[in-house]
């Protein structure tokens, strides 16, 4: 029987994130607020055949779908080539990133050449100026040119993410709504997790999911059915749209219970939650070809200490400051 990783509670993974560099040029008010802080050492992240190494150990233990994250991937040079690599795994079926969209109007058909089958980005209102005062930076038409490209290019649907924030965008559903009606894309509303760094933010801006759901439900949106590779998004869809709509409630009870995914980081710790600890380190393991069933072992023996689900609802954020330190 071929291989699977699984852990204590039989969840199955099927589904690596994998993120590419800490670095981003973007100041999203609820991640990098001041922006990317270098630290004093540079820090080094993984390298093309580091990248294989890993990917290929992952496919060979069950994982059909990469999602290439950060940070901003798209800030790496080699980053076309990093899909074409993904893509060429035997195993893989989707290459996925996750994207600001500041540079996709330019490359989004060079990545989709090299086999990116799935992409989201963020946008997080439909008001240039509400984004620019959310992310820092006057990019809305880049990043809308960016959205229209990739739909003009092939992909049959391109996700958006949008951060649920209280007195912001959580009143912008209509607005929302009326943009995916003739769109393919599908919508997705994040609700907001507390991470370390964060002092009253959360308590300010959180904004919770449930509210729009029973919206979207009283308006005839009607869940759809999970695969299982996708991410943790409640689906809906409405025969009047083109478009759909994903909740994302990480506060949710049961919402870890159809976890599916594993996190890399940029510099090769396998993080079994986005709100776990430290992680376990894989690098020295990626140096060589020949270091295989040893990885494979350390990631199997790292998924034994898995806990059933986060901490988020006691505060406890784990030891992740910011989403870009691991890769949202
Ligand atoms: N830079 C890329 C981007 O913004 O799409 C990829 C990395 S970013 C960390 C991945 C996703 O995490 C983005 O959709 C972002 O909006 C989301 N995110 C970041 N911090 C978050 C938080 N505290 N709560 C919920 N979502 C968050
Ligand atoms: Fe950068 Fe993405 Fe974080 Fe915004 S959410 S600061 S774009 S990593």
């Amino acid at each position: 029987m071929a291989l699977q990783f699984e852990d204590n509670f039989q969840r199955k993974f099927y589904y690596l994130r994998l993120s590419l560099t800490d670095v981003c040029n973007f100041k999203c008010t609820y991640c990098l607020p001041d922006g990317y802080q270098a630290g004093k050492e540079r820090p080094c992240f993984l390298s093309l055949p580091e990248i294989r190494r890993v990917v290929q150990a992952f496919a060979l233990c069950g994982t059909t779908k990469v999602r290439l994250t950060g940070g901003e991937p798209s800030l790496r040079r080699d980053f076309t080539e990093i899909i074409r690599q993904v893509a060429a795994t035997p195993g893989i079926e989707k290459v996925a990133m996750t994207t600001n969209g500041f540079r996709m109007e330019k490359s989004v058909a060079q990545w989709q050449q090299a086999g990116l089958t799935n992409i989201n980005v963020s946008l997080d209102s439909l008001d240039p100026r509400m984004f620019h005062q959310i992310t820092g930076e006057n990019k809305f038409d880049q990043v809308m040119r960016g959205i229209e490209r990739a739909l003009e290019v092939g992909f049959t649907q391109v996700k958006v993410n949008a951060v649920l924030l209280k007195g912001q965008n959580d009143h912008q559903l209509p607005a929302f709504l009326e943009w995916i009606k003739h769109r393919p894309v599908q919508l997705r509303f994040i609700e907001l997790m507390q991470t370390g760094a964060m002092d009253h933010y959360f308590d300010r801006y959180h904004s919770s999911g449930q509210v729009l759901c029973r919206a979207l439900q009283e308006q005839g949106w009607q869940r759809k059915v999970r695969a299982s590779n996708d991410g943790p998004a409640k689906v809906f869809w409405h025969p009047d749209y083109q478009g759909e709509i994903g909740l994302i409630m990480p506060y949710e009870d049961g919402f870890c219970e159809t976890c599916n995914r594993l996190r890399v980081s940029a510099t090769g710790k396998l993080h079994l939650c986005l709100f776990g600890e430290s992680g376990v380190d894989l690098r020295d393991l990626l140096q060589q070809d020949n270091q295989q069933a040893a990885l494979m072992a350390r990631i199997q023996s790292g998924l034994g200490q898995k806990a059933s689900g986060h901490f988020l609802h006691q505060g406890d954020t784990g030891a992740t400051p910011h989403l870009a330190s691991i890769g949202g």
